[in-house]
């Protein structure tokens, strides 16, 4: 293909004016759009991917993904032009250059701007993810701002290159595997070759490290395979922030994807955060560690990388692919001992040329003892666990596929010999715990078995916070292993009242194996609440109850924070956050009308307000479920005194001329709620 010049046409109303940039997928150009000569950039992809007669038709599939994707925080796709040999994406150009930037020469940003930049990329991964598009190369920089970069710049995040890696690498992926950037890529990604939203979050945790430590957390010495193995074993250096910031960052990290939170629980998290540590300093640039802490390292199972044998498919795609296109391994095709994966050199570029993958034996079971951290990840999350046995079986042998190699051959050693479950066994018990909801809300279980009875007695103790919690809860109760049938289960509670009916998704809008609806558990603030069920389970021993346990409390949290959920069921275990809406301009001397809206996972939800003000009448059952009633709702002066509230706290009167007011709010548990800013002005 020839050079591209200035004032070269591109489609029929594109002009080339300027290049501006250039990248792993080729050139980007500042270009003009007929008849009104807006400015746009245009990114027009090198000849090699031109070249493949495959990428033009996947272009045309992916196009109408990418221009459907409109969110502010999204820089949008406005065109995707394919012509003669060039193809091009057409884009709003954004001028503010790129995080990356700022990081590369100003080092680590104050951890208010961290966090505020790294909120911003998961609402717009929050929107994406929505409408089932993961990003998959989330990075510094591929996040671009409209402006030129100040410390307190809010609203200019733009995200960039949106699901392009599944447009461009597509080809790379049938014949090799991975795509993306090692420093960003998720431990799932490296060892499946596959990863969805969760990925993305991954990749914005280790982009927020960066911005709050100058560098990412597993860059350092060694090749890129070091790198990538890392986010595979190692434990991310801790930095010097404050626990509950580091505390975030590392729910980000999580090894295991569905223990990450989902982009807009994981948003409304670090705002929160924002908001507690505004006048804190950046640090100073971090050199990287000697060592990384590791938490598994199953050395003696890695056999090597073998050069020419690489397995496994790409990231499942926006249009579902995931595992179309995978192929067997090929075991016989071993590992060369000094062989290493050619993983490029540089760990923050894109990866859009073939990434050998390390094939790994797996290991005899006495080479791998069994640690009690193992024990705890297996337990952990059987499903996930399956998950990768599976993508093990079609064809993802890698790094740590060792791990899971580990795992799954201790499953007979860590739970055999079984005991009989015959008269005069002994009882079993197991407890769990989860981390608290937003809205409160923390779940404590334990499961108690009755071997003569051939019974499981599962508690379920309920806790509120600073609001009163009520209303239908989910609650997953499995059978005693996967891919039996559900149990039939007897609800009770010992003091008070519960009915317990199967979860119907035709009701809930949510769809989960095994789910019961709990109705009439009311919390009292600061209190708790138990529910029994007797299940008829023949689960024995303490091990089986702690598995079967984690696998209720993981389906449990996945159900209710499934960003694929739309509407308003179970508010008390999906609400992640809450939203102050006021008009952008009121006049003084008025009532300032006031809606809070929730905010799910799939994001904010303008149909079902929680609350408006002035009431119009009874509150939303919704707002009795999580903060009691009106009673929770509490609004208060955000721009000095240019407010006036209501003594009950609910009704807001604009009182005085102010430019840029904010009016906050604390709704049951969500306290520190602030609207965007808005004028008073008087009247005309
Ligand atoms: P790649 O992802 O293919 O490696 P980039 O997306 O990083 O390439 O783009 C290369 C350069 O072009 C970067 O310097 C980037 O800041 C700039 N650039 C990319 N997209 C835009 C845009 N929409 N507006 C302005 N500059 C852009
Ligand atoms: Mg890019």
């Amino acid at each position: 293909m020839a050079q591209s010049r200035s004032g070269d046409a591109l489609g029929a109303s594109y002009r080339l004016v300027e290049l501006i940039g250039s990248g792993a997928a080729g050139e980007v150009w500042r270009a003009t759009v007929a008849p009104d000569d807006d400015e746009v950039a245009a990114k027009l992809l090198k000849p090699e991917h031109a070249a493949d007669p495959g990428l033009v038709e996947r272009f045309v599939r992916e196009r109408s993904v990418l221009v459907s994707l409109r969110h502010p925080g999204i820089v949008r796709v406005r065109d995707l032009v394919v012509e003669g040999e060039r193809l091009a994406i057409v884009m709003d150009l954004v001028p503010g250059g790129s995080v990356g930037d700022v990081v590369a020469a100003d080092g680590p940003l104050a951890a208010a701007d961290a966090l505020t930049v790294a909120a911003e990329v998961l609402d717009a991964l929050a929107a994406a993810h929505a409408l089932d598009v993961s990003h998959r190369d989330v990075k510094p920089d591929n996040v671009l701002l409209a402006e030129t970069w100040r410390p307190g710049l809010t609203g200019a995040v733009r995200v960039t290159d949106f699901g392009i890696a599944s447009v461009v690498g597509e080809r790379d992926r049938q014949t090799t595997g991975l795509l993306g950037t090692p420093q960003y890529m998720a431990p799932e990604l490296i060892s499946t070759g596959r990863s969805g939203p969760a990925g993305d979050v991954y990749a914005t945790g280790v982009m927020l490290y960066e911005l709050l430590a100058g560098r990412t957390p597993f860059a350092g010495p060694g090749t890129d395979f070091s790198i990538a193995y890392r986010h595979v074993t190692s434990s991310p250096p801790r930095i010097d922030v404050p626990d509950d910031v580091w505390a975030a960052v590392e729910a980000m990290l999580a090894k295991d994807p569905s223990a990450r939170p989902a982009a807009p629980v994981a948003a409304a998290r670090l705002r929160r955060l924002t908001k507690a540590h505004a006048g804190l300093a950046a640090l100073p640039r971090a050199t990287a560690p000697d060592g990384f802490d590791e938490i598994e390292r199953p050395a003696t199972i890695v056999r090597g990388a073998a050069a020419g044998s690489v397995a496994g498919t790409g990231p499942d795609s926006p249009d579902g692919g995931a595992g179309r296109d995978d192929h067997a391994p090929r075991d016989g095709e071993a590992a060369d001992q000094e062989a290493r994966p050619d993983l490029g050199t540089d760990g923050s570029a894109t990866v859009v040329r073939p990434l050998r993958r390390p094939v790994v034996a797996p290991a005899p079971v006495t080479e791998a003892p069994p640690t009690t951290r193992v024990e705890a990840l297996l337990r952990h999350r059987p499903e996930w666990l399956t998950n990768r046995v599976a993508a093990w079986g079609a064809g993802g042998i890698v790094v740590a596929a060792a791990l899971v190699v580990a795992l799954v051959v201790l499953v007979p050693g860590s739970s055999a010999p079984k005991p009989d479950g015959g008269p005069g066994a002994e009882a079993a018990r197991s407890n769990q715990q989860d981390p608290a909801l937003p809205s409160g809300l923390g779940v404590s279980r334990t499961a108690t078995s009755d071997p003569d009875a051939g019974t499981v007695t599962l508690t379920v103790t309920y806790s509120a916070q600073a609001a009163p919690l009520s209303g239908p809860l989910l609650e997953v109760v499995p059978g005693a292993t996967e891919g039996d049938s559900c149990p039939p289960v007897d609800w009770r509670a010992p003091s008070g009242t519960v009915s317990g009916a199967r979860n119907q998704p035709s009701l809930t809008g949510l769809t989960v194996a095994c789910g019961w609806t709990l109705s009439d558990v009311e919390v009292p603030a600061g209190g708790r609440v138990e529910v029994e069920a007797t299940v008829p389970l023949e689960l024995t021993d303490a091990a089986a109850l702690d598995e079967w346990l984690q696998t209720a409390s993981t389906a449990t949290a996945d159900a209710v924070s499934d960003p694929a959920v739309t509407g308003t069921a179970y508010p008390v275990q999906r609400l992640v956050d809450v939203q102050v809406s006021t008009p952008s301009r009121t006049v003084s001397q008025t009532t300032l009308p006031v809606t809070l809206l929730p905010v799910w996972p799939s994001g904010p939800d303008q149909l079902n307000p929680l609350y408006a003000s002035p009431s119009t009448g009874s509150p939303s059952t919704m707002l009795t479920d999580v903060a009691g009633g009106e009673s929770g709702v509490r609004f208060s002066d955000g721009c000095s005194g240019a407010l006036a509230v209501s003594s009950d706290g609910l009704v807001v009167t604009a009182l005085s001329v102010a430019p840029q007011c904010v009016l906050r709010a604390t709704v049951g548990n969500f306290t520190n709620l602030e609207s965007p800013t808005f004028g008073i002005t008087t009247r005309e």
